[in-house]
């Protein structure tokens, strides 16, 4: 997984254990997270085209989850940060002489689909409900 799929769902953990009516600021999420300004920043313009994260606006205003981001689930959600990439490169400048017929290809693309279906029934409300919930909410 993507050092960027990482950030970004540390950022969604840390919105998801806001009360209704409470937001941050990408600043904050930074700083709570442990994360650069600029990383955060892209994290979470990805999560927004996603309709993960929402923007409000107004006195108070700042980041928070959707509907959306809430149920969403984190096979989803990881598919979606990383695309549609194998976890290898058989092809590009130098392809590999074996693509052909190399085993290894399928074996790890099936690791990859099993890697994913057993995150597709977990959900980002799921995710914060156990113990991490006490531990999001005292990062500031
Ligand atoms: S050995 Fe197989 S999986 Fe590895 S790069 Fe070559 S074709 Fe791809």
């Amino acid at each position: 997984m993507t050092k960027f799929t990482d950030l970004a769902l540390r950022v969604t953990m840390r919105l998801a254990v806001l009360e209704p009516g409470e937001s941050l600021t990408t600043r904050q999420v930074a700083e709570a997270m442990a994360i650069p300004y600029n990383h955060t920043a892209k994290a979470i313009a990805r999560l927004r085209h996603l309709g993960v994260v929402e923007a409000r606006r107004g006195r108070g205003g700042g980041l928070g989850l959707t509907g959306l981001g809430r149920t969403a689930s984190i096979g989803w959600l990881v598919r979606e940060l990383e695309g549609e990439e194998e976890v290898v490169t058989c092809e590009g400048e130098t392809p590999c002489p074996l693509r052909a017929a190399c085993g290894l290809r399928g074996a790890l693309r099936s690791a990859q689909q099993a890697f994913y279906a057993s995150l597709d029934p977990i959900t980002v409300e799921q995710l914060v409900s156990s113990s991490s919930r006490p531990v999001l909410l005292a990062l500031t």
